[in-house]
């Protein structure tokens, strides 16, 4: 594969971005390549400067459940663009995609709109802090909640990836009110909430974490989860911003059965937009300005365009579509598997939805310490294989792949061949 306009754009970002990037992984910095220019997607596809083209499992990082440039959410968006960008005021948009969050998400009476995942979850710590009268959290080791102070700490995504456990720059301070613990380990939540319990605002879970590879919640963890808060009397956080609509349609406390007090999204209900959301129980978020004296604001939160992304891509997801990606996921981690055994190479795949994790480890991965295990070499040789291959997908162990309504079983069938292809690379090396 030629990747010469990637190399020329990268030499031109590079002095005048850091890393040459907006967001650090898209540098590719575990995989030791260039990192890849986009030009356009469609589809299952997405195609670079050069002109290669991929099957896309990045899918901007899983906002695009319905594949790139939908035409209804492209036409729908460029409809909304006519009669203006941003007004500063409220439009109906937001309330017809509020309606639909509150009607699909067991746990959210009221919704709050902001720009990103980080903005929900920072916006719904705080909520969480003043709601309670407490400054603790209790978040999960190598659990991503977006780029906020209390929440990087011990966190997943590109802070794994670039093996950054704790950032500078977050105040001491601030960093001793957040308490981790294990993924999957509710004895030592209910350990930590025997010392510290009164003071704890809230947990924050993903439901299916996805920031240190796919790691499902073991049976029982998310109801301990809920029984130890709730004896407390503090607030359990859902974060789905990845997993929202995307494990299931009525997101992953619908497929568990397990309400959280407060959930917070991004992703999906954007529709490839810049979109965020915290909601949740009535009373809870009735503690928001105006309403309560809780404050939180967004010159651009509920920005048409991408109520109008999040709008349409809401509409046309039906609970009919999840067996189908339970189907693809299905025969992908079967091919996965036996391509691996072929090799004699160590493979676990998790899957939730249409969200999976890939793990070249024997080991059973239900926590961070697990996905560690992973041979991230492995990874390096097989992502470099699969890219040559045209096969597009996330550039470190630590994140989730993901599928879309339009990925084809042919696509699937492709897919199963390279890594096959990869994996016999593997084994040679
Ligand atoms: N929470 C979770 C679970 C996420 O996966 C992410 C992003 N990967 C975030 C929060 C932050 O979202 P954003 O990148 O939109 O700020």
């Amino acid at each position: 594969m030629d990747f010469t306009e990637s190399i020329a754009a990268y030499k031109e970002a590079k002095p005048l971005m850091p890393g040459g990037v907006s967001s650090p992984v898209r540098a590719f910095p575990a995989v030791d390549l260039n990192p890849i220019y986009m030009d356009h997607g469609k589809g299952s596809k997405i195609y670079d400067l050069d002109g290669n083209e991929y099957i896309d499992y990045v899918l901007s990082w899983g906002p695009l459940i319905l594949g790139h440039a939908d035409e209804k959410v492209v036409e729908f968006v460029k409809e909304t663009a006519e009669k203006g960008t941003s007004f500063g005021a409220p439009h109906v948009l937001e309330t017809k995609l509020a309606e639909l969050v509150v009607e699909r998400v067991p746990s959210v009476e009221m919704v709050r709109m902001v720009n990103s995942g980080t903005e929900a979850t920072m916006s719904a710590i705080r909520l969480a802090r003043g709601y309670t009268g407490r400054d603790k959290i209790l978040k999960f080791e190598g659990s991503y909640h977006g780029s906020s102070d209390s929440l990087l700490i011990k966190a997943g995504s590109g802070v794994a990836t670039l093996g950054l456990p704790d950032s500078p720059g977050v105040p001491a301070q601030l960093a001793k009110d957040t308490l981790t613990v294990p993924y999957n380990d509710a004895e030592r939540v209910s350990d930590v909430f025997k010392q510290y319990g009164h003071d704890i605002a809230c947990v924050i879970v993903e439901p299916v974490a996805g920031n240190m590879g796919v790691v499902p919640p073991i049976p029982g963890f998310l109801e301990e989860l809920r029984r130890i808060t709730k004896a407390y009397g503090s607030l359990l956080i859902f974060d789905e911003v990845m997993t929202g609509f995307r494990v299931a349609y009525n997101c992953a406390q619908g497929y568990y059965g397990v309400t959280p007090d407060l959930t917070t999204l991004g992703k999906v209900i954007g529709g490839g937009l810049p979109v965020g959301a915290y909601g949740g129980r009535r009373d809870i978020m009735k503690q928001m300005a105006p309403e309560g004296p809780i404050y939180q604001a967004g010159t651009l939160s509920g920005n048409p365009l991408a109520m109008a992304a999040g709008y349409m891509t809401l509409s046309q997801l039906t609970p009919e579509d999840y067996p189908e990606f339970r189907k693809k996921a299905d025969r992908l981690a079967e091919g996965y598997q036996a391509a691996a055994k072929k090799y004699g190479i160590p493979l676990t795949v998790n899957q939730a939805g249409a969200m999976m994790g890939f793990f070249f480890t024997d080991q059973k991965v239900i926590n961070y310490k697990r996905s560690k295990s992973s041979d991230l070499n492995h990874f390096k040789k097989y992502f470099a294989a699969m890219i040559e291959q045209g096969i597009s997908l996330p550039p470190s162990q630590f994140e989730g792949v993901f599928l879309s309504t339009k990925h084809s079983m042919e696509d699937i069938e492709k897919t199963i061949q390279a890594a096959e292809n990869a994996f016999k690379q593997i084994a040679e090396s």
